[in-house]
């Protein structure tokens, strides 16, 4: 009996002792303690810095916080999700704690507007949009990407990065009309004229934000006395349907003969029919008379009408064969008396102006015959010829292939310090077609027009071979 008791003692201290080692070991465990501080998922922007908002430990009670051991590494150079484990040991026991932190572009992208952020126009279908450009900092341009919205008074424009990062930006409309027509001058805004010359409107046009193109509406007023020398004004005035009224001025100065430049115009390489036959009748109506350096071809009819109605009928060569008329001094007289010769039996008149194919200048004659145009040059005086070159040109027979490049090239390089020799192509098309406007410039700008004759001092270029 006594055994069995003592061996139910035991078993019984046993229990206990197991109990209570139980007890300790959780009681041990429950009296370590940490936790997080801060949030425990967190999203912070790239580049952001991280802020650690730290953990609190302790131990049956006591601040063990500075034992928390801290892995894991947070790079926010870089997108992701990072861990950080918090982890603190005390008498074997351990505990650990979590925190998620999310690296995430946070920035919007940006929108900039070109022209003003506050536009006013007539209308919202008027609007013209004038231009933006989206960048965000890690997508680059995404200018692309941008929705533009119509709204009654605003254009609306929104894009968003890959993140979804957002950005709007408004350019605000008013609808209104505040802007005056515009009036632009054909010709310019200050015109001469020669006493005796007809004054020609060069033209005009106007037009309005809101109503476009309303030369019609435009009024023309004023007067120039165009037989005596004196400043004339001619007004040109237009409203829009707001009254918003423009008036500009141009100012007509009538000058006296003597205080006029001269234009030579000059045709070579013709005649031609098509070309030849309507510039003369264009002449004949302006009243201009010209110079016509004429070769073998062509009708004969439009060298006579070029004798008959008054203008120059000057010698450009037979055959305007580089190769042929540079070839000697002999093939060059060879060639240049068989035009002369036409001419004298159409015109009946000895002609004694002449042009050089390719100009004075020219170096393609190098090429058939070395120091041509030194000889002929000084050869041509002495047998009596009276040579021109010129010192504006239409450039007719290279870049110019409209009538508006024509007219340009001649009209900008048109100088009153100087008599005006302007190198033309009778047998282009496009000469043709600017020669009335060309005219009409030339007429506007105190110009006078007349035929080179035997008595023009020569317009000449410096020899190159
Ligand atoms: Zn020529």
């Amino acid at each position: 009996m006594k055994g069995k008791y003592r061996l139910l003692l035991i078993l019984l201290l046993f229990i206990v002792i197991i109990i209570g080692l139980a007890l300790f070991i959780a009681l041990k465990f429950l009296s370590l303690d940490i936790t997080l501080l801060g949030e425990k998922e967190m999203t912070i922007g790239l580049k952001e810095e991280y802020q650690e908002a730290g953990v609190k430990a302790s131990y049956l009670g006591k601040d063990i916080s500075a034992s928390v051991k801290i892995e894991g590494k947070v790079d926010t150079q870089k997108e992701g999700t990072y861990t950080l484990t918090y982890r603190i040991k005390k008498n074997g026991i351990e505990k650990t704690v979590e925190r998620k932190i999310t690296v995430k572009d946070l920035e919007p992208p940006t929108i900039t507007l070109d022209g003003e952020k506050e536009i006013t126009i007539c209308n919202i279908d008027s609007y013209q949009e004038a231009g933006y450009h989206a960048n965000d900092n890690k997508d680059g341009d995404i200018t692309d990407k941008v929705k533009i919205t119509k709204e009654e008074n605003k254009i609306v424009y929104e894009v968003s990065d890959h993140n979804g990062n957002t950005v709007t930006e408004t350019r605000s409309l008013k609808i209104d009309d505040n802007k005056a027509p515009v009036i632009t001058l054909s010709g310019g805004e200050v015109l001469s004229l020669v006493i005796g010359n007809a004054y020609h409107e060069l033209g005009y046009k106007a037009s309005d934000n809101c109503m476009g193109d309303i030369t019609k509406k435009v009024k023309v007023s004023g007067s120039v006395n165009t037989k005596k020398v004196g400043t004339y004004q001619i007004t040109y005035e237009v409203s829009d349907l707001n009254n918003h009224k423009t008036t500009i001025k141009r100012v007509v100065n009538v000058i006296s003969r003597d205080k006029a430049g001269v234009i030579y115009l000059t045709f070579d390489d013709g005649p031609k029919q098509g070309t030849t036959n309507v510039i003369l009748d264009i002449l004949k109506k302006e009243g201009v008379k010209a110079t016509f350096f004429v070769t073998n071809g062509g009708p004969d009819s439009l060298i006579q009408r070029e004798a008959n109605e008054g203008h120059t009928v000057a010698l450009h060569t037979a055959s305007h064969q580089y190769s042929k008329v540079y070839a000697s001094m002999d093939a060059y007289f060879k060639d240049l008396e068989s035009v002369k010769d036409r001419v004298k039996r159409l015109t009946g008149e000895e002609a004694n102006i002449i042009r050089f194919p390719g100009g004075s200048s020219n170096t393609v004659s190098k090429k058939y015959s070395k120091g041509i145009m030194t000889k002929l040059t000084k050869e041509v005086l002495l047998r009596g010829y009276h040579y021109f070159d010129w010192n504006v040109s239409a450039e007719d027979a290279g870049g110019a292939k409209t009538a508006n490049q024509v007219y340009k090239n001649v009209t900008s390089h048109l100088s009153k310090k100087r008599a005006n020799v302007v190198l033309m192509h009778d047998i282009k098309a496009q000469t043709r077609d600017a020669l009335q406007d060309i005219i009409q410039y030339g007429k506007m700008h105190g110009y006078v027009f007349e035929a080179i004759t035997y008595q023009t001092p020569m317009v000449t270029h410096g020899v190159n071979n």
